[in-house]
């Protein structure tokens, strides 16, 4: 059986006996907090535990890096919709140690690309895009500038409202212990 068809019967299985009962919660975070977070597989299911979080209680919005790579893009457009949809008042960034964006490099991943096929002239698309590879793939040295230059991104936004409580930590992805970068 393939991981994915395991996921379906599994799925169907825990609709059938209502494992669903002890998630129940609207769309409307209960502690009106949103949290901007890293994908990082070691964070899943340790980040909320760690952080008493359940289902619920706060907009968990994740990509690689915890990033803002453009103010009007769609981790800026998600936090907007959290404020003025969805009742939040708060931003939590949380990156984390031994991040896997403070080993990636847009040279490296380009060389990846051409070799699994994709053409040159793919990346004339991005140009003409306005998109710079280089600048878009680029990862980070340091985790908690990283979390700080995020924040003064969600800060200094010009569609965000004064008032807006932000802060930044960042988090040990063994032991989700989280040290305050900025509050
Ligand atoms: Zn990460």
């Amino acid at each position: 059986m393939t991981y994915r068809e395991e996921m379906l019967l599994f799925n169907e299985k825990f609709v059938e006996n209502k494992e669903y009962e002890c998630f129940t919660t609207t769309k409307y975070p209960d502690r009106k907090v949103a949290i901007l977070t890293c994908m990082d597989t070691r964070l899943s299911a340790l980040l909320p535990a760690a952080l008493n979080i359940r289902n619920g209680d706060a907009k968990i919005i994740k990509n690689a890096g915890a990033l803002i790579k453009h103010p009007f893009g769609s981790v800026m457009r998600s936090l907007l919709i959290c404020i003025y949809e969805l009742g939040v008042r708060e931003i939590w960034v949380i990156g984390h140690y031994d991040c896997g964006m403070q080993a990636v490099s847009a040279g490296s991943m380009v060389e990846k690309m051409l070799e699994r096929g994709v053409k040159p002239e793919a990346f004339d698309q991005l140009k003409q895009n306005n998109v710079d590879i280089n600048e878009w793939l680029k990862g980070f040295r340091d985790p908690a500038e990283s979390v700080r230059e995020t924040l003064e991104i969600i800060k200094k936004h010009p569609l965000v409202p004064e008032g807006m409580d932000c802060s930044g930590y960042l988090m040990d992805p063994l032991t989700g212990r989280v040290d305050i970068v900025q509050t």
